[in-house]
């Protein structure tokens, strides 16, 4: 930790990056009450070196140096938590060749309609979009390896367990309940067999090292009121033409009465980053939002989503400058990436630059 502020510290005082065109960024009002540096999180795992998901992509961003892994939770047809990111397998598996007619009406092969034996044996491939069936990053792993499977989230716990002993390095876990409303609608609640899971793998509460996330503030309240969880709660923040059927507004969810709404139940946001810079104005100026400040001023954390070399915002030349935009000068408290190697070495390196040779 002792090191870590050292590195917040030499990166505060470091001026903006010379790539960037003048901010006219808001200055948090307040800053959350804890003074830690901002954690790097790997989103869904180094995704950006090896396909999301996969065990192999959570041992590269452990060794890399993620400070947590993210987890994806959806169910499977005998209610076995599996990491995965989409309610249906399509996109990133053989699911389509292995098993052409079981597709519901609406061509989308759901997982929750697979036992996990089933699930087990399909092939796990880079993202691919569905309408060109070309990879959505195209410079990523080459999507037509054999490596590759789906695994359940207490095999991804034990990996985890197993990296944090064997390097004494204590990553933590950062695990996400997708579609929460529509599970229960399919008859199963993903919630007991979520924390059923953290509870054996001894995740209770913010001292190991967890958080849960989720897009739905029903089911936050849930965990928060009616199962009493102790694990920190991060309301992520979508878009509302993401999710028409979902009944929250994130519009609303934005303002600072929706922010301190959210306070009531959440220990900080998950906004898309998109939410927090919007592009250039006219002149090619940064258009930049009060949420980091307005959340902070509730007392919310703040960890935006997600942060990729391979995908630039308008008004990034580098990833360098991005990281500098959300570390350094709007001060979140953390960020989800695709390339945690890059975060940890341009923290180092900034520490590096401070030093005498
Ligand atoms: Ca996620």
């Amino acid at each position: 930790m002792q090191r870590r502020l050292v590195i917040l510290r030499v990166l505060l005082l470091l001026p903006l990056a010379t790539a960037m065109t003048p901010m006219t960024a808001a200055t948090p009002d307040a800053a959350p009450d804890t003074a830690s540096a901002p954690i790097i999180i790997a989103h869904r795992g180094a995704s950006a070196y090896l396909p999301e998901h996969t065990l192999e992509a959570k041992a590269m961003a452990h060794a890399m140096g993620a400070d947590f892994l993210e987890q994806d939770v959806v169910l499977t047809r005998d209610a076995q938590a599996i990491v995965l990111h989409d309610l249906y397998l399509e996109d990133i598996t053989n699911v389509a060749r292995r098993y052409p007619d079981r597709a519901r009406a609406d061509g989308r092969w759901y997982a929750i309609d697979f036992s996990l034996a089933e699930i087990r044996g399909l092939r796990l491939h880079e993202r691919l979009d569905p309408a060109t069936g070309q990879p959505v990053f195209p410079e990523r792993f080459p999507p037509d390896s054999d490596l590759f499977r789906i695994h359940t989230l207490e095999e991804e716990l034990n990996l985890i367990r197993g990296l944090n002993r064997s390097t004494g390095r204590a990553a933590g876990i950062y695990v996400e309940l997708k579609h929460p409303a529509w599970h229960i609608a399919e008859g199963q609640d993903p919630i007991p067999v979520l924390m059923r899971e953290l509870d054996r793998a001894g995740y209770r509460g913010p001292e190991d090292r967890v958080y849960i996330q989720c897009f739905e503030p029903d089911t936050l309240k849930r965990l928060r009121d009616e199962i009493r969880t102790r694990i920190p709660l991060i309301q992520l923040i979508g878009e509302n033409a993401w999710s028409p059927d979902l009944p929250v507004d994130f519009d609303r969810m934005r303002t600072p009465e929706g922010l301190a709404a959210v306070a009531e139940y959440a220990r900080g946001i998950g906004p898309w980053i998109g939410q927090i810079h919007q592009g250039l104005d006219e002149a090619g100026a940064h258009r930049i939002t009060r949420l980091v400040a307005d959340a902070h001023a509730a007392g919310l954390l703040v960890h935006p989503y997600t942060l990729r070399r391979d995908a630039l915002p308008e008004g990034f030349a580098d990833f360098d400058a991005l990281l500098r935009f959300f570390l350094v000068d709007q001060g979140v408290d953390g960020v989800f990436t695709d390339h945690p190697d890059l975060v940890v070495r341009l923290t180092r390196g900034l520490i590096g630059q401070d030093q005498p040779e």
